[in-house]
């Protein structure tokens, strides 16, 4: 069912040489609902954009077809191509024509493409049956991993491309991770933790700027507090404000309450008292966040409470408690003495970091590749799955599809998470690796 859509779609860019059938597979990619919405003359000649449904996801597909065909500025003219996709698109389609095979503008266009923090899907085109199959292996050579044999013109194998094009497809388009404003935070815990302590500190200790912010819309719920020099929007703290030191309220409104500002928030600080054992209600809160998908920052508050003997006890003791999220910062803080607020801000950019943080398709899969070489996923029944590919589908989290020939054990699915964090981190965010199982 097609859903009406505000705001961007997500651009799935169509790239490659002449006559290698771009344009007959983006007619398949339409399909009858085609329309064109927009023609955009300029930057390459006939560059035209259309909008597409495929599994009722909206998206926009762009045609980068129709460029001088000149010998001899083929190369050139391509990397041009590619890297315009690059600062474009959500997902770049790279089209070969298998039957006349690698040609050194495909090569051009792959040279750009390998650094793409996009996810490339590299398509061998011309596969009308299968005996052609094998031609498409030569593809491998353009390091862009795992060349999908298709005929564009028959309709052969385009609609499982389809899937994997719209696998491949953040949630959202990549406009919005420029969005102006402050960051949005949620600042959550449990009761007499001390929420409305400390924002009560933020807002006193930095100069507090509700109704001077540029080109923001401030809603009075939220709060805008300046922090080591940048502004961040602390969402739903009208209740928390004024506050301190009275009863808060039945514990079904403050989990609701919870639930609202993580929602609408980027990255969530879940404040835990030192003077008390971190609780199921404690840890339920972070699983909230985890589960919403958002950054997480732990804040230790109450830290003043503690003689200085007790500090390395406790840091082991909460070590402890929050094994689960090693990855996650954590600071020690005082509302109160207003000690170590400071050390928020740093921790707030970097998770957010972490969250939007683009793995490039190609160094994903060269390492991928090495680990499942060194370690493979381990048989069921007899028969061992094999990784084909993996992309990184989505960030806001970073949330990574295995292509599998069978199912991957819950115990290897967090082996390869262990493993993508060893090496690239992902300090403060969660992140999510599911598995596409075919043939
Ligand atoms: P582009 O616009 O340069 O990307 O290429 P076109 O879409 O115009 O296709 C170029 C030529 O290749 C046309 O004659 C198409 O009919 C033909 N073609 C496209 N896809 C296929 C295919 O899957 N198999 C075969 N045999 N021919 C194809
Ligand atoms: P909320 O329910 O999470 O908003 O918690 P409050 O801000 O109302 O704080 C609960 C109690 O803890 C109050 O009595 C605060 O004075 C106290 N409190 C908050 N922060 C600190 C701190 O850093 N140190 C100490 N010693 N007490 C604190």
């Amino acid at each position: 069912m097609s859903t009406p859509t505000s705001g961007p779609l997500p651009v799935v860019a169509v790239v490659g040489r002449p006559n290698v059938g771009k344009s007959t597979l983006v007619n398949r990619f339409l399909g009858r609902r085609a329309a064109v919405v927009q023609d955009t003359p300029g930057v390459t000649r006939d560059r035209i954009a259309y909008e597409a449904l495929w599994n009722g996801k909206n998206f926009t597909v762009v045609d980068t077809g129709g460029w001088e065909p000149k010998a001899a500025g083929m190369a050139a003219s391509i990397a041009r191509q590619a890297e315009y996709a690059m600062k474009t698109a959500d997902v770049i389609v790279l089209v070969v024509d298998a039957q006349v095979g690698v040609t050194e503008t495909d090569l051009a266009a792959a040279r750009v493409l390998r650094r793409s923090e996009q996810p490339v899907i590299l398509v061998a085109n011309k596969v009308d049956d299968e005996r052609s199959e094998a031609g498409a292996a030569e593809l491998w050579s353009l390091g862009l991993g795992e060349p999908h044999p298709v005929s564009a013109l028959h309709g052969r194998s385009a609609g499982d491309l389809l899937d994997l094009v719209l696998d491949a497809m953040p949630e959202a388009p990549r406009e919005s991770l420029e969005v102006g404003g402050p960051r949005r935070v949620a600042l959550v815990g449990r009761p007499n933790v001390g929420k409305s302590s400390l924002i009560n500190r933020l807002s006193k200790q930095e100069r507090s700027v509700v109704d001077s912010v540029a080109g923001t819309t401030v809603d009075p719920v939220d709060s805008i507090v300046r922090l080591d020099g940048e502004d961040w929007k602390f969402v739903d703290t009208a209740g928390l404000r004024k506050r301190v030191g009275t009863a808060s309220g039945t514990e079904y409104y403050a989990s609701l309450r919870t639930e609202a500002a993580i929602e609408a928030a980027e990255v969530a600080v879940v404040l835990l008292a030192a003077d008390e054992v971190i609780s199921e209600q404690d840890q339920r809160i972070i699983t909230q966040v985890i589960e919403a998908g958002r950054a997480l920052v732990i804040a230790i508050n109450k830290w003043d409470t503690l003689d200085e003997d007790r500090h390395a006890q406790l840091e082991k003791e909460i070590s402890r408690d929050l094994a689960r999220i090693q990855w996650a910062h954590r600071v020690n803080i005082s509302a109160l003495k207003g000690r170590g607020v400071h050390k928020l801000a740093d921790h707030l950019r970097s998770a957010l970091e972490s969250w939007e943080f683009r793995v490039p398709t190609a160094e994903l899969n060269g390492y991928v590749r090495q680990l499942v070489q060194e370690t493979p996923p381990p048989a069921r029944g007899g028969r061992a799955p094999k990784i084909k590919y993996v992309t990184q589908a989505d960030v806001r989290p970073p949330r990574f599809v295995v292509f599998s020939t069978g199912f991957l054990e819950a115990g290897y699915r967090r082996f390869l998470e262990r493993k993508l964090r060893e090496k690239w981190g992902f300090e403060g965010t969660p992140i999510e690796v599911s598995v596409k199982v075919r043939e």
